[in-house]
């Protein structure tokens, strides 16, 4: 079984995710959980150039093809084996983000993405993904909220994705709807706003049913 989160920064997929391996764990389900960009090694590093501050002017189809390499990678060494063996695979952020954010976010359009998606991942599609939609404006402020503390203690930030304009955000935010409205039986949306116990619930009973199929 193969279960994606998305949704913008600060809708609290990192949490859920945390608390869905807890309950995962406590039934013994044996699980796998990752990230993209990063999960692997060389993965790591890419995640490190794509966020990194420095990385200004990075062209839009560099980022793009950065956002596939690492996944390619992640693929290979990580999601691929552990379904194999036959394990959940829990994995923060998967190509909805790159429709949303490369696609949506820097208009490149999602049929550049989706035709990457086939080249590079095949017919790899999550069976379940849980999209957290909060408030655009609450988890802006949250995001960059968390972005100027680490800027603080750091000097550098967490995310150059976190310097965008809200303009930027309001066009992820609407590509993840139009996703959401074209394939509603992989695609459960989560109201965001709700409380952190709420949403597990929605996660538990969304994932319970996928796992009992
Ligand atoms: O969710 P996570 O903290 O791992 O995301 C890292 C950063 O990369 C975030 O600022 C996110 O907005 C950005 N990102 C992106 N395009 C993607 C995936 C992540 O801009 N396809
Ligand atoms: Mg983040």
């Amino acid at each position: 079984l193969f279960v994606t989160f998305e949704g913008l920064d600060g809708s609290g997929k990192t949490t859920q995710i945390r608390k869905l391996s807890a309950w995962l764990e406590q039934r013994g389900v044996e699980f796998v959980v990752t990230r993209q960009p990063g999960g692997t090694e060389t993965g790591d590093r890419i995640r490190k150039l794509l966020l990194d501050s420095k990385s200004v002017g990075l062209a839009p189809r560099a980022e793009l093809a950065m956002m596939f390499a690492d996944r390619a990678q992640a693929i290979r060494e990580v999601i691929e084996p552990a379904l194999e063996a036959g394990k959940v695979v829990v994995c923060d952020r998967f190509t909805d983000s790159t429709e949303a954010y490369q696609g949506g976010g820097r208009e490149l359009g999602s049929d550049l993405v989706l035709e990457l998606h086939r080249l590079i991942c095949g017919d790899l599609i999550p069976d379940l993904t849980l999209l957290l939609l909060p408030d655009l404006a609450a988890s802006l402020k949250r995001a960059r909220r968390r972005n100027d503390k680490h800027t603080a203690k750091t000097g550098t930030d967490e995310s150059r994705f976190e310097r965008e304009q809200d303009a930027f955000f309001e066009r992820v935010h609407a590509k993840y709807e139009e996703i959401a409205v074209r394939e509603p039986l992989r695609v459960i949306v989560v109201d965001g706003d709700l409380d952190i116990e709420a949403v597990h619930e929605r996660v538990i009973t969304a994932v319970s049913a996928r796992l009992e199929a």
